[in-house]
């Protein structure tokens, strides 16, 4: 292997992190990491997780056998009624097909292989610009090509609507296009549901194929059922689709890896043929997925009690990230900080595009110990209220200097 080129470590996993963890400042801030976490800035387990894992103890060491390729049967049934709602009409005419995958990428990268064996329309998949970091790797190690639509704006710290809608007119029919479902990664910027119709609309009728990351679902209204608004609608049109689920972050599921590729199609044959062929595209990449953090999902998924214990849960961390977002742009206007904060309490979900530069962004982990990736992305879970002076005066600072 003496040939092999050494690479540079993917930035946000190996330059912050590591940076971040060396750092002996007692001030240091980690506003970069996509994870929840508590007030304190401690990783964050759900009550409703550790119950079901007490619950679950003597069930899941007795069973340690392989799973199907496709996972827990039960576990995919309530992710698709998770996502599309229990009288979905697609799940009750048998056209959905659902696998247990590792997580949210693990999800992308099965529906990315799928596409590349058997979608030959068109392999390109557009996503926006900006996007989560990973997008472009999950889809490219496939053999897709990827392109990119507007999306955000930087003058109005919103949605480039009207960027997109000509983006999306003019991609060739037939053409990919990978859309989050809700509280966009990294901007905080969704299109409302008004918008979300609109872009159904253009893509059914260019014949375009909607690839859905829901990774936040819960995150932006604090209910299940109201973030998969923008899927549904969708789904209801009996046109197909493809939806990635992520358990990470809305069961704190994280290094689980627990999440659900399923693909909506025009028949329940097809659907049937689909899972077919979804199996020999996982068989030959790991054979079948694990079963412990799928089994704490689906126990949640399935009981009355504790799916409503979990939905109280999941409005619990929005109110805290929604909290976080208030207190912040209030203390920027306490302090006179210099422009115009107010697109901090309109971004939705985990993050917020802050609009600071890399050299703003590289002042603040300089001088202050903040560290967050260089397009001023902000982890709104990373911050707490003793944390939000120390930001402020960080920021202020950097826009001011
Ligand atoms: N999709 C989006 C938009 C994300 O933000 C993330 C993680 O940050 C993922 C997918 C993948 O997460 P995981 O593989 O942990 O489910």
């Amino acid at each position: 292997f003496a040939h092999i080129p050494k690479v540079p470590e993917v930035p946000l996993y190996a330059q912050l992190q590591v940076a971040y963890g060396k750092d002996p400042s007692p001030l240091k801030l980690n506003l970069g990491f996509g994870v929840y976490r508590t007030e304190d800035g401690k990783p964050f387990l759900l009550n409703v997780v550790r119950r079901v894992e007490r619950l679950l103890v003597n069930d899941m060491s007795n069973f340690k056998e392989y799973l199907p390729i496709t996972g827990i049967a039960e576990f995919n049934r309530w992710s698709a009624r998770l996502i599309l709602g229990a009288d979905s009409p697609a799940i009750k005419e048998n056209r959905v097909t659902t696998v247990q995958c590792l997580s949210g990428s693990g999800s992308l990268r099965i529906g990315a292989e799928f596409l590349a064996k058997h979608y030959p329309q068109h392999h390109t998949v557009y996503m926006s610009q900006p996007t989560y970091g990973n997008h472009p790797n999950l889809f490219s190690a496939a053999g897709l090509a990827i392109k990119t639509y507007r999306y955000y704006d930087p003058g109005t710290c919103g949605l480039d609507f009207q960027g997109m809608l000509e983006d999306l007119q003019s991609a060739p029919s037939g053409a990919i296009v990978l859309l989050q479902a809700c509280a966009h990664n990294p901007t905080g910027v969704d299109p409302t549901i008004p918008q979300w119709e609109q872009i159904r609309q253009l893509m059914r009728s260019k014949g375009l194929l909607p690839f859905f990351d829901s990774a936040y679902q819960g995150f932006v209204s604090g209910n299940l059922d109201e973030d998969a608004k923008s899927i549904r609608l969708f789904v209801a049109d009996g046109g197909e689709c493809l939806i990635a689920q992520s358990y990470s972050k809305i069961m704190g599921l994280y290094g689980e890896r627990v999440g659900a590729l399923s693909i909506v199609c025009k028949t329940a044959e097809v659907a049937s043929h689909v899972e077919s062929q979804l199996k020999l595209v996982i068989r030959p990449m790991y054979s079948n997925p694990p079963i412990h953090g799928a089994a704490i999902a689906a126990a949640i998924l399935k009981d009355r009690d504790l799916y409503n214990e979990w939905s109280i849960e999941v409005k619990a961390m929005n109110d805290r990230l929604i909290s976080m977002r208030q207190r912040l742009f209030n203390a920027l206007c306490d302090k006179g900080t210099p422009g115009d904060w107010s697109h901090i309490t309109k971004h939705v979900g985990m993050f917020t595009f802050s609009g600071l530069n890399p050299e703003q962004v590289a002042f603040m982990t300089k001088e202050y110990h903040i560290y967050m990736p260089s397009d001023g992305r902000i982890n709104m879970a990373g911050l707490g209220p003793k944390t939000v002076p120390h930001l402020v005066d960080a920021i202020h600072a950097a826009v001011t200097t």
